[in-house]
């Protein structure tokens, strides 16, 4: 946690919060913080600044807030990924929320497993409390938008062309001819595939709306490196 964000339900005055439960106990056991103290805090979807530690014990922690910068820019990159496993799924959301990924899609696709999608980590709650970590690890307040897409044709053909517009679309595939390019300038969509890959007519329904497969070497990443690995290359 490099960032405590604060919500506005936290704030009992103008200028100073109160926090309990988890963000606390972080304060309280890793940052090891004393009266006096002065946290990086940032409000949910606003700016960034200081917390003052004022008072500090068992349940309770409060601070003297100041809110001065904006957050940092995000990246001009919409993420269409293939539903992970649950577990690869909370880090690679909290992973992509790091990184300043400003859009993400998560859809089906032929080797995502049908229980992946009943899974608990689907719940809402969950889905917000892996950004939220990912904002606090990156010292962010902006949440990336997530949508959930079940069905991978009617995605593909009916929302993703007013999605991919104006953007570069490029899709990670291993074995692609083209290598993925780096230092692109201007907004990309990228769309990274299932454990198990891609299938061809999920590569054909890509390329037909515009999508260039692209490749990142010969070595097969996990999706959460993948991810990694192709926004360091095209940013
Ligand atoms: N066995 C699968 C591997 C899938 S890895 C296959 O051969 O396609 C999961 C996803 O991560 C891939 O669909 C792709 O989008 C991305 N990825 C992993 N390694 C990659 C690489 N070397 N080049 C491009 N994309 C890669």
């Amino acid at each position: 946690m490099n960032l405590i964000l604060l919500f506005p339900e936290d704030f009992v005055e103008p200028h100073r919060a109160r926090l309990a439960g988890r963000r606390l106990a972080h304060v309280r056991d890793t940052h090891r913080a004393a009266i006096g103290d002065a946290l990086t805090v940032g409000l949910l979807a606003g700016p960034i600044g200081t917390g003052i530690v004022t008072r500090l014990d068992e349940d309770v922690l409060e601070m003297e807030v100041t809110l001065i910068q904006p957050p940092p820019p995000k990246l001009p990159l919409t993420l269409v990924l293939a539903l992970p496993r649950p577990k690869v799924l909370n880090r690679v959301l909290a992973s992509a929320t790091s990184l300043g990924v400003r859009q993400i899609h998560l859809i089906n696709a032929w080797k995502v497993e049908k229980s992946y999608w009943k899974s608990p980590r689907m719940a809402e709650e969950n889905l917000m409390h892996q950004r939220l970590l990912g904002l606090e690890q990156a010292k962010d307040t902006v949440l990336p938008e997530l949508h959930l897409h079940r069905l991978f044709r009617p995605f593909v053909e009916d929302q993703l062309p007013g999605i991919t517009q104006g953007t570069l679309a490029l899709v990670g595939h291993p074995g692609a001819v083209e290598p993925c390019p780096r230092q692109t300038e201007g907004p990309v969509t990228l769309a990274v595939g299932p454990e198990g890959g891609w299938i061809a007519s999920e590569l054909e329904s890509l390329t037909a709306v515009g999508f260039r497969p692209v490749d990142l070497g010969p070595r097969i990443l996990r999706t959460e490196t993948a991810v990694a690995a192709l926004v360091g290359r095209l940013f």
